[in-house]
């Protein structure tokens, strides 16, 4: 067992906080991955199928990136690591946040596990607020996208709210996406 395989068990295991619905921390890290997709937390379906990113969001996401499922999917190209590794339940408008214990307890050992970990996409605000602790909102967190300092890339959350949030800010689409794509691209590729 290699001590990325331990440390994956270890969390895989995990029940360090309290959660409504049952432990099931939903990650997937390969020690190979150039891109690392930090989200925030698996939705009920995804804590349903224990597949990262198996549902809307998840296709939203990969449109952005320009990838297709085989890749998303090998842990030895793009790893998973959201904000909460559990589903932490529902409360009234949606999902509650991630719960606040899990990324001190598993970033760290688990990012430092990885070996050449070129590009690492914060999806939404806990991702950004951790890793930039941007000041900004996270429009204009986004907006300056260029400024993040590598190997960070800020987008927002790929939730039905964001097909809204883009008609209002075309410019996402129109200069941020390809940006990203180049990005996740030139990450990809092999040395
Ligand atoms: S959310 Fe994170 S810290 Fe809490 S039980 Fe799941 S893996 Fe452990």
């Amino acid at each position: 067992m290699t001590p990325l395989d331990d440390l994956l068990a270890q969390a895989r295991a995990c029940t360090l906080c309290p959660l409504p619905h049952g432990h099931r921390p939903v990650l997937r890290l390969g020690r190979g991955a150039r891109v690392v997709v930090i989200g925030q937390a698996p939705g009920a379906k995804v804590h349903a199928s224990g597949v990262p990113w198996d549902d809307a969001s998840g296709a939203h996401l990969r449109t952005w990136l320009a990838l297709d499922e085989a890749v998303f999917a090998d842990p030895e190209q793009v790893a998973i690591l959201p904000m909460g590794l559990c589903w932490p339940g529902r409360r009234s408008g949606g999902d509650l946040p991630p719960r606040p214990e899990c990324a001190p307890r598993w970033h760290p050992p688990l990012l430092a596990a990885l070996a050449d970990p070129r590009l690492v996409l914060l999806v939404g605000s806990y991702a950004i607020a951790r890793y930039l602790g941007a000041k900004a909102t996270l429009t204009d967190t986004v907006r300056a996208f260029a400024s993040a300092p590598a190997p960070y890339f800020p987008l927002p959350h790929p939730s039905w709210r964001s097909r809204l949030w883009m008609q209002q800010h075309p410019w996402f689409e129109a200069e941020v996406l390809p940006a990203l794509r180049a990005r996740v691209a030139a990450a990809l590729q092999p040395s």
